[in-house]
C-alpha cells in the first residue's frame, strides 16, 4: 500500500504483524496480545509519515518491530527494496547503522553514568564510524549540529533540561549516521514550548541530510504539521492512511473525525463553532480481538456489518485509504 510520491520508496511495510503470548496459567492456554494486527504502508525517501493513535494502540511497537527491535509475527519490512523481515543480528548489523530511534523519554534514555562525550561516541566507536582524535571531533560537530554548546560535552544528563537531554537523544542517533530514524514520542515529555524546538531541529536535520521519518506521537496538530502522509491507528488496525493534507481536508473514518475533533483550536469564535465528537462506550480488547470493526464499541454509526466482519483498508482516494464498511 503507497502513497504517490516522486521519490524511491525508503520503508514499505506489508501485512506486519506482532503478536505477544500473555501466559493465562497452568494448563490453559496463553491469551494473544495482537498489537499490530496486519498493517501495510510505505515511506518515501526523505518523507515523514506520522502515525497518530491513543496510548496502546499499536504505534510505538511499529517503530520497534520495524526496526527489528522486536521479532515481526508475520509480514514483510522492506528497505530500499530489500526484505529484513527475517535478518539475524549479524545481517541485521549494517542496517542498524541506518535504522535508528529516538525515545520518548529523554530522562531514562540516557545513560546516567556518562558524560555527553561518551554518550555521543558510545554508537560511532562501536559500529567502527572514526578511530581516535576523529572521534572527539565528530562528537563535537553533532553537540553543535543539535544547538548544544562545546563545553557540554564534559556534562552529565542530569545537568541537563528535558529539552536539551532530548537534543542529546538526537545527536546519539545521528552519531550512527542514519537514513531513516522512528521518533517515537519525542516531544510528550517535554514543555509545550521546547516541543517546537525539537521539531525544528528535526526539520532542519530533515531538510540538510534528506532523513526519513516514522513520526509516532498523540499529538494530531504535530503530526499535522511534520508529515507528508499520516496513519491512524486504533487497538493495532491502520483505520485510516494517505496524503496529510488529504486526510485533513477529507477525513472519512469516524475515529479520524473524532481525534481531530478534539484537537485545540486557536480562535475562540472557530472554537466555539466547532463540533467535538465525543467518543462513548468501551475500548475492545485487544486480546484475541473478534474478526469485527476493532472500532464498533465506540462507534455511533455502527451497524450489524460492522459486527460481522473487519473492514480492511480499501482505496478512497488517490493518495487515501480507509477501513470502514460504511465508507
Ligand atoms: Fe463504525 Fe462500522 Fe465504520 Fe467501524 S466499520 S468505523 S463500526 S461504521
Amino acid at each position: 500500500m503507497s502513497i504517490s510520491s516522486s521519490r524511491e520508496t525508503c520503508l514499505e511495510v506489508k501485512n506486519l504483524k506482532k503478536y505477544f503470548e500473555l501466559k493465562a496459567g497452568l494448563f490453559k492456554k496463553p491469551n494473544i496480545l495482537k498489537a499490530v494486527d496486519d498493517v501495510s504502508f510505505s515511506i518515501a525517501q526523505g518523507e515523514t509519515m506520522g502515525l497518530v493513535g491513543e496510548s496502546g494502540c499499536g504505534k510505538t511497537t511499529i517503530g520497534r518491530t520495524v526496526l527489528k527491535l522486536y521479532e515481526p509475527t508475520a509480514g514483510t519490512i522492506l528497505y530500499k527494496g530489500q526484505d529484513i523481515t527475517a535478518l539475524g543480528d549479524k545481517e541485521m548489523k549494517a542496517y542498524r547503522r541506518k535504522m535508528q530511534m529516538i525515545f520518548q523519554d529523554p530522562y531514562t534514555s540516557l545513560d546516567p553514568r556518562k558524560n555527553v562525550m561518551d554518550i555521543i561516541a558510545e554508537p560511532i566507536r562501536f559500529m567502527d564510524l572514526r578511530q581516535g582524535k576523529d572521534v572527539g571531533d565528530r562528537v563535537r560537530e553533532l553537540v553543535e549540529l543539535v544547538g548544544l554548546k562545546p563545553d557540554h560535552i564534559n556534562r552529565y544528563p542530569h545537568e541537563f533540561s528535558g529539552g536539551q537531554r532530548q537534543r542529546i537523544g538526537i545527536a546519539r542517533a545521528l552519531a550512527a549516521e542514519p537514513e531513516f530514524i522512528v521518533c517515537d514520542e519525542p516531544i510528550s515529555a517535554l514543555d509545550v514550548s521546547i516541543q517546537a524546538q525539537i521539531i525544528n531541529i528535526l526539520e532542519e536535520l530533515q531538510a540538510r541530510y534528506d532523513f526519513t521519518y516514522l513520526f509516532i506521537s498523540h499529538d494530531l496538530a504535530m503530526v499535522r504539521h511534520i508529515s507528508s502522509q499520516i496513519g491512524v491507528m486504533y487497538l493495532g488496525d491502520l483505520l485510516e492512511y494517505g496524503q496529510a493534507d488529504e486526510v485533513y481536508a477529507h477525513m472519512l473514518h469516524p475515529y479520524t473525525k473524532a481525534l481531530i475533533s478534539a484537537e485545540p483550536i486557536a480562535d475562540p469564535d472557530l472554537a466555539a463553532a466547532s463540533q467535538r465528537i465525543v467518543l462513548e462506550g468501551d475500548v475492545s480488547s485487544p486480546i484475541d480481538p473478534k474478526d469485527e470493526c476493532r472500532f464498533c464499541s465506540r462507534c455511533q454509526y455502527a451497524k450489524d456489518v460492522c459486527r460481522q466482519s473487519r473492514p480492511r483498508l480499501k482505496k478512497a482516494g488517490d493518495s487515501h485509504y480507509v477501513a470502514c464498511h460504511l465508507v
